[in-house]
């Protein structure tokens, strides 16, 4: 079949053959992207989970405004800069007790990989080498070869499964089950430690906005400590504000020792990540040895543009009424969710602090499903940018949002439910 395009583009987690146009966005405000036609788009999933304060929020601008023009890029092996120092210090004020170091990457991926090959180092160097990894059921870690082997098995990596490593699958904590997890773990460190745990804290995002609760996360975090396994929390969705308080680990009051972080970290708007790590991790580096030193660069390594949007955010975060802009969007979330817990064309409804979901009781779920087409393409045609995943519709709009402008969403999910059964 011949493939009229009119772009060279081929764009991510799109089937091209089934979606020939893509809409083009102009200009991006607060909650809002206005199209080239003029129309305006409720960005009610922040661009992929990326957007916290709202697009072009303007300390963020004017830091990479300023940043361009002084330092654009340099190599970041040998030499270090301003922005990137601020950065690491200003994070390991406010990350979780312990974490004491940074290393820069450039996407949520390759802040996994970087966590997953310190815990192997780690191990190695410590002359007691693991390479096992344990992982919950349903998660979403990447796109790359190593961040989907550690992610559930699906369609979307099917044709890679002969390259993907085998990881120990801990069943989701579903409520009322979760010690069956606990259990689970338990039995592998007894049979054989691993080397690290990696979850997504109280939600798992690409997983289908799967909830569980901080009692599970402090569970799983105790085992860990009893058996020498490192905990890697992938706070890649979850970090700056998301489930309601800056990173979700707060909540279960445990400071892991790997996280990783990208989506908020420079408020949505440039790519960069970090993984930090407890000291022991680092020092397990260190050495006289060239060898034993950390095997991992990316070209852009804490690009300083990059780093300023980041520390404009960090600053935005210790300057500005972040937190109280977040609780007022978690309350506006939950009484606009409740409607829905009576309503019989839904279940599961459910929120971890900005984040709301719901599952959709349609014929055909799954992410391949056409609910998820039908209900993507009608909430397109009222100005609403909702992504649902399988039967799985979720609101994540950017902190900026006023209660208010979440009423077409909702007043669409509502109507939208008779439409998706039909
Ligand atoms: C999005 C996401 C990633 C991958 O981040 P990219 O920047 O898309 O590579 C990893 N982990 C979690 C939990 C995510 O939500």
């Amino acid at each position: 079949m011949s493939t009229p395009h009119a772009s060279a583009i081929w764009h991510p987690f799109t089937q091209h053959a089934l979606q020939p146009v893509m809409t083009k966005i102009a200009r991006a405000e607060g909650a809002w992207l206005e199209a080239a036609d003029g129309s305006r788009i409720f960005d009610g999933i922040s661009s992929w989970w990326v957007v916290t304060h709202g697009h072009n929020y303007p300390p963020i601008v004017r830091a990479i405004q300023r940043q361009a023009g002084v330092l654009d890029q340099v190599i970041f092996a040998g030499f270090t800069h301003e922005p990137a120092e601020e950065v690491a210090r200003r994070l390991i004020e406010i990350a979780p007790a312990g974490l004491a170091h940074v290393f820069f990457s450039d996407s949520g991926s390759t802040s996994v990989e970087v966590a997953l090959k310190m815990a192997l180092g780690y191990f190695r160097h410590q002359g007691e080498p693991r390479s096992r990894i344990v992982a919950l059921e349903h998660a979403y870690h990447g796109d790359t070869i190593g961040t989907m082997s550690a992610g559930a098995r699906g369609v979307f990596n099917a044709p890679y499964e002969p390259l993907l490593f085998d990881v120990e699958r801990l069943p989701f904590p579903e409520q009322g089950r979760e010690q069956r997890t606990h259990d689970a773990f338990e039995a592998i460190c007894k049979r054989e430690p691993p080397a690290a745990l990696i979850l997504e804290p109280l939600i798992l995002g690409a997983g289908g906005m799967l909830v569980y609760g901080p009692d599970v996360l402090a569970g799983l975090k105790r085992i860990c400590e009893a058996h020498g396994v490192l905990f890697i929390a992938d706070e890649v969705m979850t970090g700056f504000g998301r489930t309601g308080t800056l990173f979700a680990c707060e909540q279960a009051d445990i400071s892991p020792d790997i996280m990783c972080l990208s989506k908020g970290l420079t408020g949505g708007v440039i790519p960069l990540a970090v993984t930090l790590c407890r000291h022991g991790i680092f020092e397990a580096h260190w050495s006289a040895d060239r060898s034993r030193m950390f095997f991992h660069s990316s070209s852009f390594t804490a690009n300083p543009i990059a780093c300023a949007a980041a520390a404009a955010n960090l600053e935005v975060w210790a300057r500005e009424p972040v937190r109280e802009r977040i609780a007022a969007l978690a309350s506006a979330q939950a009484a606009r969710l409740e409607r829905f817990r009576a309503d019989g064309r839904f279940s599961n409804v459910r929120q971890a602090g900005t984040i709301a979901a719901l599952d959709l009781n349609a014929v055909d779920a799954g992410y391949l499903a056409g609910v998820a087409t039908k209900l993507y393409n009608f909430f397109a045609e009222r100005g609403l940018l909702l992504r649902p995943l399988g039967n799985t519709i979720y609101v994540m709009p950017p902190y900026c949002t006023a209660p208010d402008e979440l009423d077409a969403a909702y007043a669409a999910i509502a109507e939208a439910a008779d439409l998706a059964r039909k």
